[in-house]
């Protein structure tokens, strides 16, 4: 068994990062709400597949303020539905190659 390592799990699905591939999101100092595509910002984080479903769960049900416990701004909504939309894009562009 491996040592216990910070466990990252997806704020709408519930897996964890060990299988898939998860995106951090963070709320800044200033109280925004970003996607941390370092993983390096300082601020409390929370974390989302790279699965545009998993996006479409947590903007809809609005997990990922509660996860950050702060109410995103409109504009950072804004963003975050972007980020959704082009990984969605994304997915299906790779879906389509196959
Ligand atoms: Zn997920």
């Amino acid at each position: 068994m491996a040592k216990k390592r910070p466990q990252r799990t997806c704020i709408a699905c519930r897996q964890t990062g060990e299988k898939r591939q998860l995106i951090r999101l963070v709320r800044t100092p200033e109280g925004r709400v970003l996607v941390d595509e370092t993983g390096k910002r300082s601020g409390r984080g929370a974390y989302l597949c790279a699965d545009p479903a998993c996006w479409r769960t947590a903007l809809k049900e609005r997990l990922i303020g509660r996860a950050l416990r702060v109410t995103p701004s409109p504009q950072d909504l804004v963003l975050l539905r972007e980020y959704a939309e082009a990984l969605e894009a994304k997915q299906a562009k790779e879906s389509s190659q196959t």
